[in-house]
């Protein structure tokens, strides 16, 4: 019996702390899905679904505001 847990197809949880996001719009430039956009001056995730887990957002955060699990 063989048990296929493709990763893949979970739902990315994408955590955005607020209160550290500096507004500069680096994650919304570089995700490559366009599931990042800015509300207010503060980043909100609109798009989930759409995320490759790339980590690309979380990487280049440089305030660590941004998560991908
Ligand atoms: S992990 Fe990649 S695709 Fe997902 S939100 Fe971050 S940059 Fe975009
Ligand atoms: S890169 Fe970090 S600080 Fe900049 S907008 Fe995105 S979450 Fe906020």
């Amino acid at each position: 019996m063989t048990e296929e847990q493709s990763a893949s197809k979970e739902p990315a949880v994408i955590r955005v702390k607020p209160e550290w996001c500096k507004g500069c719009r680096i994650c919304v430039v570089f995700c490559p899905r366009d599931v990042l956009e800015m509300e207010n001056g503060k980043v909100i995730v609109v798009r989930p679904d759409d995320c490759i887990k790339c980590n690309l957002c979380e990487l280049r955060c440089p305030d660590f505001a941004i998560t991908v699990e």
